[in-house]
């Protein structure tokens, strides 16, 4: 399969057109961006880390029984995806508290949780990604009372099995944002990705950050923990 007009260009991937209409090609780039765009770097390597990490969790997580729009691996930064209309949500699952729950609601980073929770922001760039919850969801029409519903119960399936993955890497997952998307039938399926660029990953004993955090507060090692990521879940040459 090949690469035809470019057809979107994202802060981090690219997506281009195949033959196939119902299919497209995402390429991952090295660039990074951080709240809302105002900062701006490059990760060196971490287009493969992402694609390859995140290809690596979609079989994971068809396996689970959560459809998601993974084909097939191109090479190291192109992967093959099905076409979807994105909803316009960010998901949000958090294990213990951290980054913006922490700022909201005054709870010291790496407190436990009783529950995992679940939370929505709106896919806005200009609005700044507010929250949002499901009443308001519903009355702007971003997504329907059964589509969230679907949404909430794969949302919980992925925590379940991705902490009981990287528990085994010796990674606390802490917290993460997916997205999901609609198939030409209303289909909902997890749709973009899930890597360090997404999820914070603390090392389970260290509590050492090996996640986008590093590149958010200019932590420094930013590549080294995109590396031993990929060591940790073992993908790494
Ligand atoms: P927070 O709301 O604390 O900033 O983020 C919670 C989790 O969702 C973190 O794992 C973070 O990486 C992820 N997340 C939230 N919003 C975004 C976003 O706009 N882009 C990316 N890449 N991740 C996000």
């Amino acid at each position: 399969m090949e690469k035809k007009e470019m057809l979107y260009e994202g802060k981090a991937k690219k997506v281009f057109a195949t033959e196939d209409p119902a299919l497209c090609i995402v390429s991952y780039k090295d660039d990074a961006t951080a709240f809302n765009g105002e900062k701006k770097g490059t990760i060196v390597g971490k287009g493969v880390v992402n694609n390859r990490m995140s290809n690596f969790m979609f079989k994971l997580l068809e396996k689970n029984g959560v459809p998601t729009d993974f084909v097939e691996e191109l090479s190291d930064r192109d992967t093959v995806l099905k076409k979807v209309q994105i909803v316009p949500l960010e998901v949000i699952v958090r294990n213990k508290a951290a980054g913006s729950f922490s700022k909201r609601f005054g709870v010291p980073e790496g407190t436990a949780f009783k529950a995992p929770t679940l939370e929505y922001c709106l896919k806005d760039d200009a609005l700044g990604d507010p929250m949002i919850n499901d009443s308001q969801i519903i009355a702007i029409g971003a997504a329907t009372r059964e589509e969230l519903d679907t949404i909430a119960k794969y949302t919980m399936k992925i925590n379940e099995v991705m902490v009981a993955f990287f528990k085994e890497c010796k990674v606390d997952l802490i917290d993460f944002k997916i997205e999901f998307g609609r198939l030409p039938d209303g289909t909902i399926i997890l749709a973009d990705e899930i890597s360090p660029d997404t999820c914070r990953f603390w090392d389970v004993d260290t509590q050492e950050k090996l996640d986008k955090d590093r590149f958010r507060r200019d932590m420094g090692g930013v590549e080294e923990a995109y590396a031993e990521m990929m060591k940790r879940v073992g993908l790494a040459d």
